[in-house]
């Protein structure tokens, strides 16, 4: 998995100086920094451990490949019953409910019937029919929760859920609890290219991040920022050319086909869980669609320009046109 944005940190496989700890594990194939400042005396070794030690717990739990996950028994058992499933697990579908809602089923964590119909190493198209037969089982109105049991239903046969497009910035979110839990002052979670950011580091500066260019090397512009979560979607992330068109990952569940219009969102909110959905929705939405959210938003279009949010203009500096 690429990352996504470039963080402009010293954050090799292990850093310490003074209050600053910094470590970055491989988890599932993508690269997750934790990095924070805080007293030596607070063992930060220990404190990134448990950090690491929880996002695997919980990546077992969400991960659709795994046959033992909790998601592949709600999906296994789409159309017969409901299936109890752990306080994370239940929150993260919840919150991925809301973002469905909000944007009108934009992000729709049911979209894996279509999702699977595409094939990126064979570079395959899948044909209206295949569609058309699939559509039946996305929708995210079809996932039924139960805050009391803490349960999930899907309540059609074949329905199938993939939390990939939140459970970054999820984890992220976690982690960054886990961090001010342990006494860290400031610090920043990567899961990938979902980030999260708190504090102030030394001489009360912000945390710089830069977004990286959709298209060859380098940034298009950066911020400064902190207490916030920042994720990025883009269509460089996993995709194919065929006779001359991009068909990428992020698919528009009302058409089956990857979205159009853009090259890459990035998202930044107060939630790692909601920045990392909203930038996979307004993906799929599209700018005109993205500018009447309540949002905020780094969008580069298909043409390469930069359209950023009201609320963020003065924290976003371009670098490139
Ligand atoms: P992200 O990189 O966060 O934008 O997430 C992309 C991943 O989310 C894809 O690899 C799919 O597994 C899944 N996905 C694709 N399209 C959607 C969508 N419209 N809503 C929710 N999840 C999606
Ligand atoms: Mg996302």
């Amino acid at each position: 998995m690429k990352s996504i944005l470039f963080v402009f940190l010293l954050t090799a496989s292990l850093l310490k100086a003074g209050e600053f700890y910094g470590e970055t594990r491989i988890l599932w194939g993508i690269p997750v920094t934790v990095t924070f400042y805080i007293k030596r005396e607070n063992s930060p070794e220990k404190i990134a451990n448990l950090c690491f030690l929880k996002l695997k717990e919980i990546g077992y739990k969400l991960n659709y490949y795994d046959p033992n996950s909790e998601i592949s028994a709600i999906n296994k058992n789409s159309g017969k019953r409901a299936v109890k499933v752990s306080k994370e697990t239940y929150e993260l579908i919840k919150k991925a409910l809301a973002v469905s809602k909000m944007t009108k089923g934009a992000f729709d964590i049911t979209v894996r019937p279509l999702f699977n119909l595409w094939d990126f190493k064979k570079k395959k198209i899948p044909s209206t029919q295949e569609l058309i037969k699939a559509k039946e089982k996305v929708s995210y109105r079809s996932i039924v929760l139960d805050q009391i049991t803490k349960s999930v239903f899907l309540t059609k046969e074949g329905m199938e859920i993939d939390v990939g497009g939140i459970v970054k910035g999820f984890m992220a979110d976690i982690c960054v609890d886990i961090l001010k839990n342990s006494g860290a002052y400031a610090g920043m979670v990567a899961v990938g290219g979902d980030i999260k950011v708190f504090g102030k580091k030394k001489g009360n500066r912000l945390w710089k991040i830069g977004i990286r260019k959709p298209r060859g090397n380098g940034i298009v512009a950066f911020l400064e920022i902190t207490d916030v979560a920042i994720s990025t979607s883009g269509d460089y992330e996993r995709f194919f050319v065929k006779e001359g068109k991009r068909y990428h990952h992020i698919i528009d569940p009302h058409t089956g086909f990857p979205a159009k219009g853009i090259r890459s969102v990035t998202v930044i909110a107060k939630e790692g869980a909601l920045a990392d959905a909203l930038a996979t929705a307004l993906f799929v939405l599209g700018l005109k669609k993205a500018k009447s959210l309540p949002v905020e938003f780094v969008i580069v279009d298909s043409s390469g320009k930069v359209h950023i949010s009201a609320g963020l203009r003065n924290k976003v500096f371009i670098t490139a046109p």
